[in-house]
C-alpha cells in the first residue's frame, strides 16, 4: 500500500511458519539475483505483527537510486522477498 508519495507500507507473509520480532528488532532484507546470490541487503524495523504470527509489517521510504528501497518498492503484491532475522542487539525491558 502506498502512504505517501515514496513511502509504501507491505505486508509480508511468512512462507515457512512464525515470523516474530522483539520490540528493538529488525530483520534484514535480502535482494537476490537471478542466480540467487545476494547483491544487496539492508535493515528494515517492521511496524506491526500479525497475532498468530505469521505476518509483519514493513513502512519504508523509496529512495532514487536505493538499492533495496527501489527493488522494495518495485515489487508486485503477491512477489516473495527473502528475509534474515529476527537481528538486534537492544533488549526491551517492562518497567511496569
Ligand atoms: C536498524 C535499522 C532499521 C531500519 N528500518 C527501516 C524501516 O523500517 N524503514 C525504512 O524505510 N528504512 C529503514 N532503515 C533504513 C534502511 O535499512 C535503508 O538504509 C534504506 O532503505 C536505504 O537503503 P537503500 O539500499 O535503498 O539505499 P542505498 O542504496 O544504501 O542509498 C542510496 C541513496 O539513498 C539515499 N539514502 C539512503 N538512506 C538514507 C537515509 N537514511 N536518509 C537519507 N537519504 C538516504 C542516499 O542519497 C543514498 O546515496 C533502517 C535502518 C536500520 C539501521
Amino acid at each position: 500500500m502506498k502512504v505517501t508519495v515514496d513511502c509504501f507500507r507491505f505486508v509480508l507473509k511468512s512462507a515457512t511458519g512464525k515470523i516474530q520480532l522483539s520490540v528493538g528488532e529488525h530483520v534484514q532484507v535480502m535482494v537476490k539475483d537471478e542466480k540467487g546470490a545476494v547483491i544487496n541487503s539492508a535493515p528494515y524495523t517492521p511496524v506491526a505483527s500479525s497475532e498468530d504470527g505469521t505476518s509483519l509489517d514493513l513502512l519504508f521510504k523509496v529512495y532514487p537510486g536505493g538499492k533495496v528501497s527501489s527493488y522494495l518498492g518495485a515489487m508486485e503484491e503477491g512477489a516473495t522477498v527473502a528475509l534474515t532475522g529476527p537481528h538486534g542487539v537492544y533488549k526491551h525491558r517492562s518497567n511496569f
